[in-house]
């Protein structure tokens, strides 16, 4: 074989055009709509050839039409201002630089660690929602100027592509990425080099080179494991996205978590904040460890107070199953190395991520390492922090399940790059240009009230039209490829009625997303969609991970139900959903239906792209939908309920849909004025984007990290750092001696008066005495924890009282005390508990000492 050499060869712009490659390789594009126009403007078609992508674009572009451009003066007016329009963006005052004058906010660098970054369809390095919040996250980090870098992998071949055989099973396909005609570049050090890492593993050196994409203000730099200098084993490594079995799987794992700090520390950033956007980073702390011990010569102890207290963890994961873990001998194989660097022992090492450290047959979790290695954990809803409370509540087993240290923030969407520009244009006229800058204001999102129900109901019409229009093309190139007959390709013409009420059903069809419940029951959903009057359609999308079964059996159940005569041009499957797919059908839908196995949905976000444009969520209450559903606003099937019995679940659920549709959704959107206007559905809309809107966006999200997680760690960073690492010393010796005293603390006594006759509003003095074994009453908190017994006799969801030191003592034990005031009449059960307390800590379990009386 002779040797390949690669050139890389740039398109010849004129050079008055020269600014579309700037705009061109600023993922500002995706969320500027004129930006998005200009480019499809240049050439439709090559456009739509080139996927979306405008570096592909540009050199595909034939030299004639560019030299035609470059005497357009119309077109380099408009190529212009769009220009300036990014500079301008590049150089506005953001939200962080304010915070930072008002001394909310502080300067810091917050590392964002993610496996997968779904930023735009020609970026095809996402799977499903975990990467589509990851790419929202980054766009409004950048909208608000977090200083902030994303940490990913570069995969060559992405995820897979869907498309269906005739019979409509799931066939997968993994084209490749060509790095070089993409919005990214090789990423250069200072000395105008490119950037490659190399990280230890399983006995050799593999290498990665780094890769950068620009999202507007901020970086996400990726890796890549496909260089010469690996063996043809190692260049695959991040081949795929969730490819591959265990053995790829850790391997990437450590090239993002180890191999993305050696990037930072390769680059002279070093990160104030680390944030693990799911477990799949969570090596990134070993390597941190050793990058403390080895350059600020901390010990082992140390380095995990350090580490720990500037690393946050997000799950997104509500099911055990969905978590990876590792069999012991593996971890021993791929870390001997590490952990001799470390200094401790391997079981030790294996204790980071297992519930309980001595247990030797228990799996290393990555979550779990995530959890012990981060000061803040928090679950990306309500509900799914409380399913995440009692998930992880055996790492703390003294600590009741409530009061687990996972919080939550909800999750949101990057508004303005999922709204349709019908949309855009009908909020810019009734709530002005500040909405896009403050998507969190409620004030101005109240103002759709104003927007006169006609005009939404035209630009409703004209989003349903685009969306059809976009189904019928993609139904005929599906067709064509099954090799049908042009009579029936040219059928997909009449696909699709643009008058009817049509709902969207489109996500992973995992078994728990119950993609068949709406075909429980044919012959009542026959009657609902085919009503001559009032006609009612269905577009799915989605793919079924390709080793999963089940969900490749739910795909075909709907293709075939599709392919019924009575149900022909009323249910469609829409192939290979990505974010294209995702964005028409989010900005067309009337409906947006989501039937999750509650509490199985963490979060999801594809109902809240949908409010911005003027859909409306039918929807299990499960993930954001718990927090989002108001009276008024939508629909909820069910109450909340979680059932044992799934048979039996489904059977009401989907009785209960049905129900909805025939009594509610239908006849609201067939009830029109005399201007053939459905008011009252238009009511729904306009509460629907009211109350969601506002809260439901990234801007909100990543505020809400930035307040609550990223300045207490940076300020902590700071603080433990100072002369030389004195804080983070002293905090570890104090830790350390807690940790050999705490045994011998003990709640003596509890002392409440003997008397039968305390009234409502009466206060109840309670005292506790308590052997502090040598500690400082300060280096304590005492607690009497109250609230009603369950019929177990125990204490439920109880709630904390101080007990201060009162300065007495008895013996060598300290007397604290505290007042009940008994605010309800009945029975309630009390104890006491203690646990060590500094003002460091991050949150009162950080040590997960406490004990009770
Ligand atoms: C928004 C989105 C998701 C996540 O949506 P869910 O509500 O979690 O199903 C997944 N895939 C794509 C392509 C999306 O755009």
């Amino acid at each position: 074989m002779p040797t390949v050499r690669t050139v890389n060869i740039s398109p010849n712009l004129p050079e008055r055009l020269k600014p579309l490659l700037a705009i061109a390789n600023n993922l500002w594009w995706t969320w500027t709509p004129e930006a998005i126009y200009l480019f499809q403007d240049m050439d439709r078609d090559v456009w739509e050839r080139s996927g979306h992508n405008p570096v592909a674009m540009l050199g595909m572009i034939e030299q004639p039409r560019l030299e035609e451009l470059e005497r357009d003066e119309i077109f380099l007016a408009r190529l212009d201002e769009i220009y300036s329009e990014l500079e301008r963006y590049l150089k506005s005052k953001t939200w962080h630089k304010k915070q930072l004058a008002e001394g909310k906010q502080s300067e810091g660098l917050i590392a964002y660690f993610s496996a997968e970054f779904g930023l735009h369809e020609c970026l095809p390095l996402y799977s499903g929602g975990l990467g589509i919040l990851a790419g929202d996250f980054m766009k409004s980090a950048s909208d608000l100027g977090l200083p902030l870098v994303g940490i990913g992998l570069l995969y060559k071949h992405g995820y897979f592509q869907q498309y269906l055989n005739t019979d409509g099973w799931q066939l997968e396909t993994y084209p490749s990425n060509d790095f070089y005609n993409m919005p990214l570049k090789p990423l250069k050090g200072s000395d105008g080099e490119p950037v490659t890492v190399q990280v230890e593993m399983d006995g050799r050196v593999v290498y990665a080179r780094a890769w950068s994409i620009a999202v507007g203000r901020v970086e996400i730099y990726m890796l890549d494991t496909d260089v010469l200098s690996n063996s043809q084993a190692d260049r695959q490594i991040t081949s795929y996205l969730y490819g591959g079995g265990l053995e790829t799987r850790i391997q990437q794992e450590i090239i993002l978590g180890m191999g993305g700090i050696k990037l930072l520390m390769a680059l002279g950033l070093t990160p104030t904040v680390c944030h693990m956007n799911e477990g799949h980073s969570a090596f990134m702390a070993i390597e941190r460890l050793i990058q403390l011990m080895q350059n600020d010569g901390l010990s082992y102890t140390e380095a995990v107070e350090a580490v720990r207290s500037t690393s946050i963890f997000t799950t997104h994961t509500p099911v055990q199953a969905g978590i990876d873990r590792f069999p012991p001998e593996m971890i021993r194989r791929y870390f001997t190395k590490t952990v001799e660097g470390l200094g401790i022992d391997m079981e030790e090492f294996l204790g980071l991520g297992r519930i309980n450290p001595s247990d030797p047959t228990e799996a290393f979790s990555m979550a779990v390492l995530a959890i012990k290695m981060a000061s803040k954990t928090n679950g990306v809803s309500k509900l799914h922090s409380e399913v995440s409370r009692k998930m992880w509540a055996n790492i703390w087993p003294q600590i009741p399940q409530h009061e687990v240290p996972i919080t939550h923030i909800t999750n949101g969407i990057h508004t303005l790059g999922w709204m349709s520009s019908e949309m855009a244009r009908l909020y810019q006229r009734y709530l002005g240009t500040r909405w896009i800058d403050e998507p969190t204001d409620h004030a101005i999102w109240k103002r759709v009230e104003q927007i006169p129900a006609f005009e939404i109901w035209r630009s409703r019409e004209r989003m349903i039209e685009t969306l059809i229009s976009f189904a019928r093309t993609r139904l005929k190139k599906q067709l064509q490829a099954k090799g049908l007959s042009s009579y029936q390709i040219e059928k997909a013409e009449e696909v699709l009625d643009p008058e009817a009420l049509t709902i969207g059903f489109a996500r992973r069809f995992a078994t728990y997303k119950r993609a068949a419940l709406l075909f429980k029951d044919l012959e009542r959903l026959k009657k609902i969609l085919t009503d001559p009057e009032r006609p009612v359609q269905i577009i799915f999308s989605g793919k079924a991970h390709p080793q999963d079964k089940l969900g490749k059996e739910l795909i075909h159940q709907v293709v075939q139900t599709a392919s019924l005569p009575e149900f022909r041009n009323h249910i469609v499957f829409i192939e290979n959903y990505d974010i294209e797919v995702a964005r028409h059908l989010v900005q067309g839908v009337d409906v947006w239906l989501n039937t999750p196995r509650r509490p199985n949905e963490a979060s999801g976000t594809s109902g809240m792209k949908v409010t911005a444009n003027g859909g409306i969520n039918l929807s299990i209450l499960d993930g954001w939908w718990v927090e989002g559903y108001k009276d008024g606003n939508g629909w909820a099937i069910g109450s909340g309920e979680e059932y044992q019995d799934h048979e039996y679940q489904d059977e009401v659920e989907s009785r209960l849909l049905y129900e909805l549709l025939e009594n509610s959704v239908v006849p609201l959107f067939y009830k029109r004025n005399v201007h053939g206007i459905p008011d009252e559905w238009i009511e729904i809309i306009k509460n629907s984007i009211k109350t969601i809107c506002p809260f439901f966006n990234t801007n909100r999200m990543v505020e809400d990290y930035a307040k609550q997680f990223y300045l207490p760690n940076t300020n902590k960073w700071r603080i433990l750092k100072e002369n030389n690492w004195n804080e983070l010393k002293s905090l570890t010796l104090w830790k350390q001696n807690i940790i050999k005293t705490w045994p011998n603390v003990r709640i003596l006594e509890i002392r409440v008066p003997l008397n039968d006759s305390i009234k409502v509003g009466d206060r109840l003095p309670i005292s506790a005495i308590i052997d502090l074994a040598g500690l400082d009453p300060n280096e304590i908190r005492a607690e009497a924890y109250l609230g009603r017994l369950d019929e177990k006799g125990e204490i439920s969801l109880g709630s904390p009282l101080p007990l201060l030191p009162s300065g007495e003592n008895e013996g060598s034990a300290h007397i604290f005390k505290g007042n009940l005031l008994c605010l309800s009449s009945g029975q309630i059960g009390f104890s006491v508990r203690c646990y060590p307390y500094r003002k460091e800590l991050g949150h009162k379990f950080e040590m997960g000492l406490l004990t009770w009386n």
